[in-house]
């Protein structure tokens, strides 16, 4: 049985990351999404909600399980009994790094091997982070995000906007 895992940060999950959940899916017989905690990359949602948004994704995938992860991905591997690591490549930045990350890992454990989705033309330039950026500055980017999380991801802005606001206001005082 060929068990992969697809770790990531997943701040939130675009349709480029669901895009290859699928095509995972439909190449190994199971495929664990781990939704990585990444404290040091300052998430806008929390793990938990990060987790509850890829399961409502996934929902209609049989063989896609979530889970939760932090620390090193060739243990986890070991952990889930998981053959092939699945990672993404939208373009030139992303092979260099992830080419260093698949030799650092397979020099952590020589049975990790990992495998690589282009991803798709029209998700090439889709990024989490660029998502926030575009929302956050009143952009509508529903195209490329589940429904659900999209609504999310405005509320979750608009909330930090007060915030940052009322922080500011009690600083003034
Ligand atoms: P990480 O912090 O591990 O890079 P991300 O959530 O940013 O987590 O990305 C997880 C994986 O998904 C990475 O391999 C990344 O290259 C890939 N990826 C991100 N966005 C896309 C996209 N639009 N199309 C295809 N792959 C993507």
């Amino acid at each position: 049985m060929k068990v992969a895992l697809f770790p990531g940060t997943f701040d939130p999950l675009t349709l480029g990351h669901l895009d290859l959940i699928k095509r995972g899916s439909a190449l190994f017989d199971q495929l664990a999404v781990a939704v990585m905690t990444n404290e040091s990359k300052h998430p806008l949602f929390t793990v938990e909600e990060r987790v509850a948004q890829v399961k409502e994704a996934v929902s209609g995938l049989d063989n896609v399980s979530v889970i939760t992860a932090e620390g090193l991905t060739v243990d986890l591997m070991n952990k889930i009994g998981a053959d092939y690591l699945m990672r993404g490549l939208r373009n030139t930045t992303d092979f260099q790094y992830e080419r260093d990350i698949a030799a650092m890992n397979n020099f952590l454990d020589d049975q990790c091997d990992t495998v690589f989705f282009l991803a798709k033309p029209e998700y090439q330039h889709l990024s989490s982070s660029l998502l926030k950026e575009v929302t956050s500055s009143g952009g509508d980017i529903s195209a490329y995000l589940p429904a659900n999380i999209n609504e999310a991801l405005k509320q979750r802005l608009k909330e930090k906007r007060a915030s940052e606001v009322k922080e500011d206001n009690e600083k003034g005082r």
